[in-house]
């Protein structure tokens, strides 16, 4: 039996696990990122977490077959380096797989974070146990990231930038995203943007915004309009939330027929806060799709919930080393 290690680095948190090449995990753990302190001082504590991920399993870090490590950012994969991560202090050209080999002694694997997190889906979560060798993984969280499997592999594309689903233009000259691009996915099914939506429509005003019982909450405290609570008004009925669900998930949808044409996934997997909306959710976007999709007699692609929650991204980044490092 060969054992990985996973690192998942985040600006907030590193989290990591042993994982054997079953997709078993023997041991998993987390510790707050020092991002302040700069790279030097991450790394110190990339290396630190995959001991801890050995000594929890009750193993040697010199039994490991590979450590992988999923990172935020833009990645030259030739090379194992950072290129720029913009939401950690000074991660510009950092040589993760020479400074984490450096510091373990054992082989490194790098990924994008959105890409291993969907590695693992594929590996160990979702599609475990399933024929899909082809899948997509969407996480609809502060923004949407995503990760392309093709024949089992994932997608990178020229400069590491395949599989940005998040940006996929689905109202041309619609709402401005931060990339530069206007009417992105990230701006309409995102957990934030379902948020923002429901403020805007209640401060638009309107007889929906009148009639709608997330007004009150507005007026108390909008933090509290999150995505969670716009779902959940929905499926009580007010009208203005419902308008804010249902606009979610036709232009998600449209995009999961865009993807499908393009790739033709056996399986989209939904992760992060939206994918929590439940059943109701899921059926109105397999509505959408069905609605929007080709009248092919195939079948369509699988639209399904991921299962690995918070433990993707070690999971998948262990599994970046398993196909690497077996
Ligand atoms: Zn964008």
């Amino acid at each position: 039996m060969a054992l990985f290690i996973g690192l998942d680095l985040g600006g907030t948190n590193i989290k990591y696990g042993l994982v054997d090449d079953t997709g078993k995990v023997h041991s998993k753990g987390s510790m707050e990122t020092r991002d302040d302190e700069g790279p030097g001082v991450v790394l110190d504590q990339l290396a630190t977490a995959a001991n801890e991920s050995a000594k929890l399993a009750g193993a040697k870090l010199a039994d490991v077959a590979g450590i992988g490590v999923g990172a935020p950012g833009m990645i030259d994969f030739d090379t194992g380096t950072v290129l720029l991560a913009t939401n950690m202090k000074g991660w510009t050209n950092i040589r993760v797989v020479d400074e984490v080999t450096r510091r373990t002694g054992r082989p490194v694997a790098l990924e994008n974070d959105a890409n291993a997190a969907a590695f693992g889906e594929y590996w160990s979560g979702a599609a475990k146990h399933t024929q899909v060798k082809h899948m997509i993984m969407l996480t609809l969280g502060t923004g949407v990231g995503s990760g392309i499997v093709v024949d089992g592999q994932l997608v990178h594309g020229g400069i590491g930038l395949a599989g940005e689903a998040g940006h996929l233009i689905v109202v041309p000259g619609g709402r401005p995203c931060p990339c530069g691009q206007k009417g992105c996915l990230e701006q309409y099914a995102s957990a934030s943007s379902v948020a923002r939506r429901a403020i805007e429509a209640l401060e638009a005003g309107g007889p929906d915004a009148v009639g709608s019982s997330l007004r009150l909450t507005l007026a108390q405290d909008r933090s509290k309009i999150t995505c969670k609570f716009v779902y959940e008004s929905a499926y009580a009925g007010d009208a203005l939330a419902k308008k804010v669900t249902d606009e979610t998930s036709y232009y998600l949808g449209i995009a999961c027929v865009t993807l499908c044409r393009v790739l033709d996934p056996q399986m989209i997997v939904f992760a992060g806060g939206l994918s929590l909306a439940g059943e109701p959710f899921f059926e109105a976007l397999r509505k959408v799709v069905a609605e929007n999709s080709w009248k092919l007699p195939v079948k369509p692609a699988d639209l399904v919930p991921a299962k690995l929650g918070n433990d993707a991204g070690f999971i998948g980044a262990a599994a970046v080393a398993w196909s690497k490092h077996r």
